[in-house]
């Protein structure tokens, strides 16, 4: 794997570990999967692709802002909310364990699949935004990954939107949320 998509990541790992507020920290893997995805699992971690990364690399508040929002369904526990009684999320629970990430972060796409309710996906937004803006990025970011994906050809690779509906009342709050965090950084 290219060496500059882990170090992207990083980077803004650190940052966002500071406005995140779970114990122990998420721990962030990049997987080679074909899709553009990130996804949270169970145990803390989020999986973002290389493609994804490369999609929205040159736009770090971009991508900063999707992250921040699988941080905030960390928070939140929603992915192991979502997959309990799913066949298959011990399994990946105990491949991760045993530190076979790629093989792990295989599974979790497969098992991410399974859409989040939209109150985890706004509550997910308001908290990821938060997250972003107190790490110091622009709590846009969400808004132009949003709009990133969406043009993605075809959008069937476009994971994340599948996994984490968008609509308009979601688009509306979010914007809400996006607006009310840019006022308060002017202010700073
Ligand atoms: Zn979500």
């Amino acid at each position: 794997m290219d060496p500059s998509i882990t170090a992207q990541v990083a980077t803004i790992t650190k940052r966002l570990n500071t406005a995140v507020d779970v114990k122990p920290l998420p721990r962030v893997l990049v997987s080679d999967s074909d899709a553009y995805t990130v996804a949270s699992l169970p145990g803390g971690w989020v999986v973002v692709s290389a493609k994804m990364v490369t999609l929205l690399g040159a736009n770090p508040d971009a991508l900063a802002g999707i992250l921040a929002h699988e941080y905030a369904h960390v928070e939140d526990n929603d992915a192991l909310k979502q997959m309990t009684g799913a066949m298959g999320a011990d399994t990946m629970v105990s491949l991760t364990i045993q530190g076979k990430y790629t093989e792990a972060s295989n599974v979790a796409v497969q098992l991410m699949n399974f859409s989040h309710n939209m109150d985890d996906e706004e509550k997910a937004d308001t908290e990821g935004v938060r997250i972003a803006s107190s790490a110091g990025y622009d709590p846009k970011g969400i808004l132009t990954a949003i709009n990133t994906l969406e043009a993605v050809t075809p959008l069937s690779d476009a994971q994340w939107l599948a996994v984490h509906p968008v609509n308009a009342k979601r688009l509306r709050m979010l914007a809400g949320d996006v607006a009310v965090y840019a006022a308060d950084q002017q202010k700073k």
